[in-house]
């Protein structure tokens, strides 16, 4: 379908094209579609763009992840087809790796995103080879790979599910997650959680990188000025605040 480009909904309609591409071609399972869906919603009531409170995430993770030992990107089928790119870009700046794990997972799903991964230019992307399991997941989602996010320090997961979430803080990890919700058990697992659009996210972390790079005091300075509860109840109020004033003005 042709999206015009002067229609208001105009980014909104060509990402769900993109995405209705992707479960064609097995990159995105059928139910990524309902959680694009979800997070959708999220942004509308945030306004479709990045609140004060994401971007002070952003950079707390930016910090955080230059200061890692062993940071490692999570990648899953949504992630891979709406940001991959810039995901592959993120990582060589902050020198992370990438490791594809997927909620709905089978070999012939990662070969397939590990092997996108790799047609936008990716080098080493683990999930091939699960040789382990995070702790505390009972199904195959525990899977995950030694030398990746089962020795990583600080792991980032873009639209992850709750349950390995709140397992990777567990298992004592430092999480940093992506998602528009913030509610869900993701956002409130994270020690850092960024409630922001994912390719807003990973674009504004990116321009963040050349000032959080160049000095130590900085990273230190943004991460213990940072409380990601405050943040989060800024971003609820947020929405909250935003509904409200558009009940008032009587025109939602
Ligand atoms: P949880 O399992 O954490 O309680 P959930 O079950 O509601 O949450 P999942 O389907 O597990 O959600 O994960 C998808 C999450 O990703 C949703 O919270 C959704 O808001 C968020 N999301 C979807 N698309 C985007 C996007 N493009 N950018 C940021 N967040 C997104
Ligand atoms: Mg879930």
């Amino acid at each position: 379908m042709k999206v015009s480009r002067d229609h208001p909904r105009y980014r909104s309609l060509v990402m769900r094209e993109a995405m209705s591409e992707m479960v064609k071609n097995g990159i995105v399972a059928p139910t990524g579609l309902i959680a694009h869906g979800r997070g959708e919603a999220f942004d509308y009531l945030l306004g479709e763009e990045t609140s004060d409170n994401a971007r002070r995430a952003e950079r707390a993770a930016v910090a955080l992840l230059l200061e890692a030992r062993n940071p490692v990107i999570s990648v899953n089928g949504n992630t891979a087809a709406l940001a991959g790119k810039e995901i592959i870009a993120l990582s060589k700046l902050i020198k992370a790796k990438v490791e594809v794990n997927l909620f709905h997972r089978s070999p012939e799903r990662i070969e397939k995103v590990v092997a996108f991964m790799e047609s936008l230019g990716a080098k080493g992307v683990l999930g091939r080879h699960a040789d382990t399991t995070i702790p505390g997941i009972a199904s195959d989602r525990a899977l995950c790979s030694k030398e990746g996010i089962y020795s990583a320090d600080v792991v980032l997961i873009p639209l992850e599910d709750g349950d390995r979430a709140e397992a990777l803080a567990k298992f004592g990890k430092k999480v940093i997650a992506i998602d528009l919700n913030p509610l869900s058990r993701t956002t409130r697992a994270a020690q850092i959680s960024i409630v922001d659009e994912l390719t807003r996210a990973i674009s504004n972390m990116i321009a963040m990188w050349p000032e959080l790079s160049r000095e130590e005091a900085i990273r230190r300075k943004v991460l213990s000025d940072f409380d990601n509860q405050r943040n989060l109840k800024s971003s609820l109020e947020l929405i909250c605040d935003r509904l409200t004033e558009l009940a008032e003005e009587g025109k939602p």
